[in-house]
């Protein structure tokens, strides 16, 4: 059996598109165990109109916390995806450490003030070599600030399928030792299938790397409808059974948790 698990879903708290009480039954049709929330978080841009407001944490906690005591067929969760910014740390902590979620998703969707998932533009006036090695030192910086529990759509920047010109392995081998290290997991994020990229994130190329680091990974929807929740999920279950990994994590109250998986019938 696998403990279905889809830890990072957007509603109309932020830029999702429905109501959490849509999301939690398109879980129950997908056959999603546990269903996590986890809106974009961002305590330093300007332009943040697809973010919660950070007013509304309080008022996002007390409704999902309410869902969870009527919602006994879906375990429910709470989290954030929190934008990574260096500099920044001391203000994460101190904003999300006081509310008791489950986890805490970081991301790197900014490279200075411009983010890499908005316009096709951004790669076209950049050089793509220098960005995947800077774009993957903001990941480092994510992992080690101890801040997340899970890192967000790894390598986002493949979104618009602007590619180096080198291998990037080595720099995907350097991520999965430094999560090893520092003890955080990772996300399949099955979205980047509904983008130009047309594949998830991580590049399904390199999951071995962090299974031979024992880095822990979950498969998230990062659905901002209610119908994309637990999509392509299969799909990413058959990659982790080729990658050889045997378990994925669960959250809870910022605790973590291997879950034996079963892919044996995929
Ligand atoms: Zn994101
Ligand atoms: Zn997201």
């Amino acid at each position: 059996m696998i403990y279905r698990t889809d830890y990072h879903i957007h509603t109309l708290f932020s830029d999702g598109k429905a109501d959490p009480e849509e999301y939690i039954a398109a879980a129950s049709v997908a056959g999603i165990n546990e269903i996590g929330f986890s809106e974009h978080l961002n305590l330093f841009s300007s332009n943040q109109e697809w973010c919660m407001d950070p007013g509304r944490i309080r008022e996002y906690i007390r409704h999902i916390k309410g869902l969870m005591k009527i919602n006994k067929k879906t375990e429910i969760r709470i989290g954030l995806e929190v934008d990574f910014f260096t500099g920044g740390e001391k203000e994460i902590y101190d904003f999300v450490s006081p509310y008791g979620l489950d986890y805490v998703i970081g991301s790197v969707h900014y490279f200075g003030e411009t983010t890499v998932d908005s316009s096709e533009d951004f790669y076209r006036e950049r050089d793509i070599d220098d960005l995947y090695t800077s774009y993957f030192e903001l990941l480092y910086e994510a992992v080690e600030s101890g801040l997340f529990d899970i890192i967000g759509h790894a390598d986002l920047l493949r979104i618009y399928n602007f590619k180096p010109s080198y291998d990037p392995e080595f720099l995907y081998r350097e991520l999965a030792s430094r999560m090893s290290r520092h003890d955080v997991a990772y996300e399949i994020n099955t979205n980047g299938r509904n983008r130009i990229l047309g594949d998830f994130y991580p590049d399904r190329r390199f999951l071995h790397l962090f299974r031979q680091k024992n880095v822990p990974v979950c498969v998230n929807s990062d659905a901002h409808f209610p119908e994309r929740v637990g999509q392509y999920f299969d799909e990413a279950y058959r990659l982790l059974k080729d990658a050889g990994y045997t378990e994925m994590c669960t959250f809870k109250k910022r605790e973590r948790f291997m879950v034996p998986a079963d892919f044996s019938n995929l």
